[in-house]
């Protein structure tokens, strides 16, 4: 039955940055669909999204590391497997945008934004990658952004980060689509939470925003749930390296 291809009972997804936005909505939809999920969040929080999980009834365990720490990785893989002793999804949610225009950008920024966005993904992807070739298959969601595809505005190591995502995505498919492994991402458009809260509240570019969606609105955290369950269970055996676009038709203008 094509339902039963979106269930993900006796499933393992450990999800980035679960505790807000995105990430705690993809969390919460993955667990829905009947996987046990390990949240990974910061300092502050990581047992939010992990509770609600167990409230509802799931299964949850909660992680807390700092992703521009380059040890982190392998402390949560560790820790992933301590806990459900396989790894069967992975979702590379966590990011940060810093804000300034390219010639005042310090390197200090530079350096966290690329850490953070982009070799942790790398890391993790490396140390979960190793699992799941050991259990025979796998699926690694990325979260790109449209800055996968477009330049922004002063948010140069954003769009660097995120178009390295986009490449990184490609690049491990290359090397896991053999071994059951499915590297894909979703570029989400200009969603409703903490990572755009600056945007929302400047009027101009709230406008100038709003006016270039077709769809008419922002997006908001649950419209990305629907993409990611698809891409992190068998009814996408044979997608793989995709950038799936969700964003209310921003792209297509
Ligand atoms: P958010 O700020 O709510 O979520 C980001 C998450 O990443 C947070 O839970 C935070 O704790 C975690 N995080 C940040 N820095 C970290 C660090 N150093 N160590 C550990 N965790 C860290 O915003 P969001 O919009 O939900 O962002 C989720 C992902 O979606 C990000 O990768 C973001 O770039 C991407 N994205 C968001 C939008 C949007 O419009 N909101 C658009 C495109 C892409």
């Amino acid at each position: 039955m094509i339902l039963d291809a979106f269930r993900l009972g006796g499933k393992v997804a450990l999800v980035t940055g679960a505790s807000t936005g995105l990430g705690a909505s993809i969390a919460k939809a993955l667990a829905e669909a009947g996987a046990e999920i390990v949240c990974h969040g910061n300092k502050h929080n990581p047992e939010i999204t992990c509770n609600a999980i167990i409230s509802a009834g799931g299964k949850a365990h909660a992680i807390a590391a700092d992703l521009s720490d380059p040890s982190a990785a392998q402390l949560i893989i560790n820790q992933a497997l301590t806990y459900s002793g396989r790894i069967d999804i992975l979702v590379n949610n966590a990011g940060i945008i810093r804000r300034a225009p390219a010639v005042d950008y310090s390197f200090e920024d530079w350096a966290t934004v690329l850490d953070v966005n982009l070799s942790s993904v790398f890391r993790l992807s490396q140390l979960a990658g190793r699992q799941m070739i050991a259990q025979g298959s796998g699926k690694i969601l990325n979260i790109a952004s449209l800055l996968s595809f477009q330049g922004g505005i002063t948010v140069p190591a954003y769009a660097a980060s995120k178009g390295g995502v986009a490449q990184l995505t490609k690049a491990l498919t290359n090397e896991w689509a053999a071994k059951n492994i499915n590297v894909n991402a979703i570029a989400p458009g200009y969603m409703i939470t903490d990572n755009t809260a600056a945007l929302r509240s400047n009027e101009t570019r709230n406008h100038q925003i709003l006016e270039r969606i077709p769809a008419g609105r922002w997006g908001d955290a649950s419209d990305i749930c629907g993409a990611a369950l698809f891409l992190c269970s068998e009814a996408s055996t044979y997608v793989h390296g995709h950038v799936l676009v969700v964003d209310g038709g921003w792209l297509a203008r």
